[in-house]
């Protein structure tokens, strides 16, 4: 079993499947949007930095705002 873990980010890629610290199941392309991109230096192992096709904190910010929306539309229905 090969496990090599990022001493950047702690994920962890045991044979080639990416895992988050928690030892959830994780995707470097998120991985790369939400940590390496930002924080990652020569030091981050993830194959994927540099990759903008997965989340990043723009795209959650957005849903945040999407979500915002629906809420205080929900309380506009209320009023
Ligand atoms: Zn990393």
């Amino acid at each position: 079993m090969d496990i090599r873990s990022c001493p950047k980010c702690e994920a962890k890629w045991i044979d080639g499947q990416h895992y988050w610290h928690t030892g959830a199941l994780g995707d470097p392309h998120d991985l790369a949007g939400l940590v390496c991109n930002n924080h990652g230096d020569e030091t981050c192992i993830n194959p994927c930095k540099g990759s903008d096709s997965g989340d990043t904190w723009e795209k959650r910010a957005k849903f945040i705002e999407t979500k915002s929306d629906d809420s205080e539309s929900g309380i506009t229905d209320i009023l």
